[in-house]
């Protein structure tokens, strides 16, 4: 379909395929494997010589059209969907990477790409190293005569920093790697990698694309022959998304742009209030122009997504009772959901790392972090101002 058509247009109208029964929701194609009309066609799927689902760990026509409608979102030639997000990155350095190279890395990634960059890659001989996301000078460096991949967030969690994505392009253009983008916090209604100078696009489908917390997915966009080597390892070792859960993620689409700027707006509305509450010490959040990267922020991304952190006077005590003061948002690490969510880093997703990692990364005791969801935003308010207050009244 059309380039010229609009994202909101795109995620409701494209991959979509349709059965010989032309049903205008898309179907859930419930099938481990197809059948051919003859051997010299079975032959034919099997070479490649004509395009058709065979088996349903790499061909699934509702994995396809997810697939396709994620790529028009992104600007991609191609998609390719995977179980999770961890399968998709994993994917990535399989598919595209062998023993002996280097990967350089954001140092404020997801906990679970620390731990498979760390201690799974590391122990086939492809080597790490972390860098501060937002320091080019870095990453340059950090180069090494075997680095292939750069890999990076942005905005991160929970701190929102951002990276400048089209100059850590230049850099490991130069260096003849490629660079991932994890989109997952921005999605392409927010922001769209491959077109500041990302080679590779990496999402967990599990956050925002479905949006409502139902289902795991996961998905890596690029060009066509890069995504060619990613298919390949798709195929062969099978970390396939299931068709149901394909289906979801589909319908989920069509409602991104909507949902997105809904995110946006409800966190844009909250970090402007929390910045003026009592007790609260300082608010993240890159639509704000009190962040760091405020700027750059405008500059690649539309808007400023649904993840804030602030921080509380009185370190981790406090900032558990505010936690546990709130009545309606809820109290868990996931992201990217309907339904608020308020979690503390410190000891929960980021508990892995030495207080001293953790102070020299920006991870106070005091810091809290809120997935922004779709209630009305006065009521979040509410519910924070009546949590601070239990907090600010116990100081
Ligand atoms: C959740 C998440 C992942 C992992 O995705 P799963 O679908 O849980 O495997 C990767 N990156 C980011 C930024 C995430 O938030």
């Amino acid at each position: 379909m059309s380039d010229a058509l609009r994202p909101e247009t795109l995620a409701i109208r494209t991959g979509t395929v349709r059965s010989q029964f032309m049903e205008h929701s898309e179907a859930l194609f419930l099938t481990s494997s197809f059948v051919f009309g003859s051997a010299a066609q079975a032959a034919a799927r099997f070479s490649g010589a004509e395009p058709g689902p065979i088996y349903a760990r790499f061909t699934n026509p509702t994995v396809s059209m997810f697939e396709e409608r994620l790529a028009a979102l992104e600007g991609a030639e191609r998609c390719v969907a995977f179980a999770s997000g961890m399968a998709a990155i994993l994917a990535t350095v399989m598919g595209l990477m062998r023993a002996g190279e280097h990967v350089v890395a954001s140092r404020s990634i997801f906990g679970s790409t620390v731990q498979l960059f760390t201690n799974i890659l590391g122990r086939f001989g492809i080597e790490t190293t972390f860098v501060s996301p937002t320091d080019p000078e870095q990453w340059r460096a950090a180069v090494r005569p075997n680095t292939r991949l750069f890999f990076l967030e942005s905005p991160s969690n929970p701190l929102t920093e951002v990276s400048d994505i089209r100059a850590l392009a230049a850099i490991a253009h130069a260096a003849g790697a490629w660079l991932a983008v994890d989109n997952c916090f921005c999605t392409p209604v927010l922001q769209r990698p491959l077109e500041l100078g990302a080679d590779i696009v990496i999402h967990s489908a599990t956050k925002y694309l479905d949006g409502q917390g139902r289902v795991l997915g996961g998905a890596v966009l690029g060009g066509r022959e890069l995504m060619e080597g990613v298919y390949t390892f798709l195929r062969t070792a099978g970390p396939s998304l299931s068709a149901f859960n394909a289906w979801v993620l589909l319908k989920g689409l069509e409602t991104l742009p909507l949902r997105m700027a809904a995110h946006s707006r409800n966190a844009l509305d909250l970090a402007q209030w929390l910045e003026v509450q009592p007790g609260v010490t300082r608010v993240l959040y890159p639509g704000l122009p009190s962040h760091p990267q405020h700027a750059l922020a405008l500059a690649q991304q539309t808007a400023g997504g649904g993840i804030l952190a602030f921080e509380v006077e009185g370190g981790q005590p406090a900032a558990w009772r505010l936690i546990d003061a709130v009545r309606l948002m809820s109290i868990t690490a996931n992201l990217g959901d309907a339904k608020t969510t308020i979690t503390h880093p410190a000891s929960t997703t980021h508990s892995r790392m030495t207080p001293e990692q953790r102070a020299a990364a920006g991870i106070g005791d005091g810091l809290i972090r809120i997935a922004v969801g779709l209630e009305h935003p006065e009521d979040l308010k509410a519910d924070l101002a009546q949590a601070l207050g239990s907090v600010v009244g116990d100081g």
